[in-house]
């Protein structure tokens, strides 16, 4: 079928194959380019399709000379209907991984639910007998808790008092003012439910009770802490709750691995175009007016650098390097003093008839397109394109 882009709100409804596998292709060369880190053998990547999950496969694979599993929760392809992105995305790393003799395998489904885990279990206990390392990037607006039934939803609001700042409409570049009520308490606890840190823990004790962790296991979730002007939203917010849920457990954690001389971690990373930040408001244009800084300062990363950075430059030094509360920092560089000053600056000056001067708003559509497969110049988007593709280590779930 021809594929063009078609998108509702902040998702983009179709997906393109060939650009997904130039992405996949980008980040795979990427990591070629700056060599072997060295050696992890077994890796588990839970949210392994798009976004960090992604480049934490891509990494693990061609810089760590990993076997990976993937999990993760994507629309398959049907005639005249194009897959979710991460589903070509996950074609396009198997296929290269398979070329490489790599072992690759997935699982499509529903990472919080005791089927999911109990099929994963199973085939790491066929397959690889152990894993060394388990990276946890799942980003979901719900979850289904596996004990009470109950599903929670996510929100991503103030706590205590009503928010308003400016925001933008990315596909428009309309600047306006949002305003966002406070939420109630039981849209925190959703929120935790969901983003926390529960379903992280679970994976780690349904593996430890089938000694499936190897010895010096590691395990990594991914956090984000952010500017003072999307702290009311973000880290004071609901979502910030959940992460600092999320971040507690990797002590939690910790003390449970104690037996396999195991260690768990929460890398604080930068804010990128992901399917997921694209939904959060202000994000989006705190993100233009970011990129645009970062650029010219010669600092700018994606997925790929920032994963490549954490794995090679902090998780696996003999002593990890991390802030005082314990959270290694590969937003570094978004944090740095002078960056945010440019950004706190521009902030204040950002009007729809500024920003495609002041900010980097086509980088952003550029990157928000790229995610589905779309906008890449070496891409021809008028040809006949094969929409259903089989992903060839893909597991079979009932
Ligand atoms: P993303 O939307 O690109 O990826 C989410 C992944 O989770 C996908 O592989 C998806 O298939 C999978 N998934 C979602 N629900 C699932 C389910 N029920 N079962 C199985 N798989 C499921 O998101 P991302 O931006 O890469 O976020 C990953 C983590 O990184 C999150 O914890 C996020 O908070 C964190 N983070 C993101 C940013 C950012 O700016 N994007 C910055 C710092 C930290």
């Amino acid at each position: 079928m021809i594929i063009k882009p078609r998108t509702r709100g902040f998702i983009c409804t179709t997906a393109h194959p060939k650009g997904c596998e130039k992405n996949v292709l980008n980040q795979i060369d990427y990591v070629k380019s700056k060599g072997e880190i060295g050696t992890v053998k077994r890796v588990l990547v839970i949210g392994s399709s798009t976004g960090f999950g992604l480049a934490s496969r891509i990494t693990s694979a061609f810089g760590l000379n990993s076997s990976t599993i993937g999990v993760f929760f994507e629309k398959p392809p049907s005639k005249g209907k194009t897959a979710s992105a991460g589903w070509y995305n996950t074609v396009a790393f198997e296929t290269e991984a398979h070329k490489e003799g790599l072992y690759a395998k997935s699982i499509n489904g529903d990472a919080f639910s005791n089927e999911i885990k109990e099929k994963t279990i199973q085939l790491i206990k066929k397959d690889l007998g152990q894993i060394d390392l388990l990276v946890y990037s799942l980003a979901s607006p719900v979850r289904t808790h596996p004990v009470t039934g109950v599903r929670h939803r996510s929100t991503l609001k103030p706590i205590g008092d009503a928010y308003a700042n400016k925001t933008v409409d990315f596909h428009t570049g309309e600047v306006e003012t949002i305003n966002i009520e406070p939420c109630t308490q039981e849209e925190i606890d959703n929120t935790v439910a969901v983003m926390g840190g529960e379903d992280w823990e679970m994976w780690i004790n349904a593996l430890k009770e089938e000694n499936l962790l190897a010895p010096n296991f590691k395990t990594v979730a991914y956090s984000y802490i952010g500017p003072k002007l999307t702290k009311a939203v973000y880290r004071n917010g609901t979502i910030g709750k959940a992460k600092d849920h999320l971040e507690k457990t990797a002590f939690t954690i910790s003390d449970a691995l104690k037996d396999v001389n195991g260690e768990a971690y929460v890398s604080v990373n930068k804010a990128l175009v992901t399917q997921s930040s694209s939904a959060i408001p202000v994000i989006p244009l705190y993100i233009s007016l970011l990129y645009k800084v970062m650029k010219e300062k010669g600092l700018q990363e994606g997925c790929i650098e920032q994963i490549y950075r954490l794995f090679s430059e902090r998780l696996f030094l003999d002593k990890v390097p991390t802030d005082s509360e314990g959270r290694i920092r590969i937003d570094d560089w978004e944090m740095r003093a002078d960056v945010q000053e440019e950004v706190a600056k521009l902030w204040e000056q950002v009007t729809t008839e500024t920003l495609p001067s002041i900010g980097d708003l086509n980088g952003y559509k550029t990157e928000f397109f790229n995610l589905f497969g779309f906008h890449y110049d070496d891409v021809d988007y008028n040809l006949e394109t094969e929409e259903v593709l089989d992903i060839p280590g893909l597991q079979k779930t009932s």
